[in-house]
């Protein structure tokens, strides 16, 4: 395309391209190295159950603590680790993070959730159910804490692959989420073909279900078609009051966002879970610990 519009086009962008390669050579094998050098970090965001304000569970969530470029959020490398395959090695090791933090988290009175996200060739992967089992058994965390978190865009790719994979999870007893939900193509009513037992409200809803109309209709209707078909619901990116309260109106089961906290690293996880009785807003606490 470049060498039909003139020769100065060819010169403008060929390099850039190279660059762009380069670039993702370099940052593919910085990353392999930092999954053998224990550069990466998982941190948590809890999940609130909006009848009682209680953590109910937490979402594991990679970051990579890069030795020169300071800690990168997941944007910065998760699309290099899919396109070269990386994703594989790097969401095992976070699966297995996971859930030996998730097992240290249960007691015989409380049971605790942690969502943990997988991505398409990870689950097709030929040893996915095995590596699931050996987090499980390792950790010693019991299956129905786990909850794996898909997004709905991958069920664009081999279906029949993902629901086998599917149904062999749930034979474990480790429960399914579809994450980002209503950003894609899939109806409700075609997830009960799939076994799912949550769904994850997109942020992108509950940003404006107080300020916009359409939003909060569609985000209903979400809602009360996911509890027709006995999904229990998540919504993500709570950051108002006023969502969290629309959301309880509306009988979300789950709230998750930075109104409560942000993703915090292990130490700090444990605190919040062990606040008893609800968690105040992020905003609220600060001031307690600050005044
Ligand atoms: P996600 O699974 O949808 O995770 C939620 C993202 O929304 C997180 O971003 C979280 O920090 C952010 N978030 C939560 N509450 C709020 C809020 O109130 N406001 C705003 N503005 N953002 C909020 P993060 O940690 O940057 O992760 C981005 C994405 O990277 C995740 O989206 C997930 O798709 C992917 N990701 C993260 N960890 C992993 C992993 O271990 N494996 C794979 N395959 N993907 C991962
Ligand atoms: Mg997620
Ligand atoms: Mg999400
Ligand atoms: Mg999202």
């Amino acid at each position: 395309l470049a060498k039909e519009r003139g020769k100065g086009c060819v010169a403008l962008y060929e390099p850039a391209l190279h660059e762009q390669a380069l670039q993702e050579l370099q940052l593919r094998s910085d990353l392999a190295r930092a999954l053998e050098e224990d550069q990466l970090v998982v941190h948590f965001q809890p999940t609130i159950d909006l009848a009682t304000g209680v953590v109910a569970g937490f979402e594991a969530l990679v970051r990579w603590q890069h030795p020169t470029r300071g800690l990168l959020g997941p944007v910065h490398f998760i699309p290099t680790a899919e396109r070269t395959g990386l994703i594989v090695p790097l969401g095992r090791w976070v699966l297995r993070e996971a859930c030996r933090a998730a097992a240290t988290f249960q007691t015989p009175t409380r049971r605790v959730t942690i969502s943990v996200n997988v991505a398409a060739a990870q689950l097709t992967s030929e040893g996915f159910g095995d590596e699931v089992v050996a987090a499980l058994r390792d950790s010693g965390l019991p299956p129905s804490c786990l909850l794996l978190e898909i997004t709905e865009s991958m069920l664009l790719g081999d279906l029949e692959l993902i629901r086998s994979r599917l149904e062999v999870l749930r034979r474990l007893d480790v429960r399914i989420a579809i994450d980002d939900f209503g950003t894609g193509f899939s109806s409700l009513a075609y997830l009960r073909r799939l076994p799912v037992d949550v769904v994850k409200v997109d942020k992108s809803f509950v940003d404006h279900v107080t300020d916009d109309d359409h939003d909060a209709s569609l985000t209903r209707s979400i809602i009360a078609m996911s509890q027709s078909l006995n999904l229990a619901t998540i919504a993500e990116g709570v950051e108002h009051l006023g969502q969290a309260e629309w959301l309880r109106a509306t009988s979300c089961r789950f709230g998750q966002g930075f109104l409560w906290s942000r993703p915090v690293p292990l130490d700090q996880a444990r605190a919040l879970l062990a606040v008893a009785g609800p968690l105040r807003p992020a905003d609220a606490r600060d001031a307690v610990a600050v005044g």
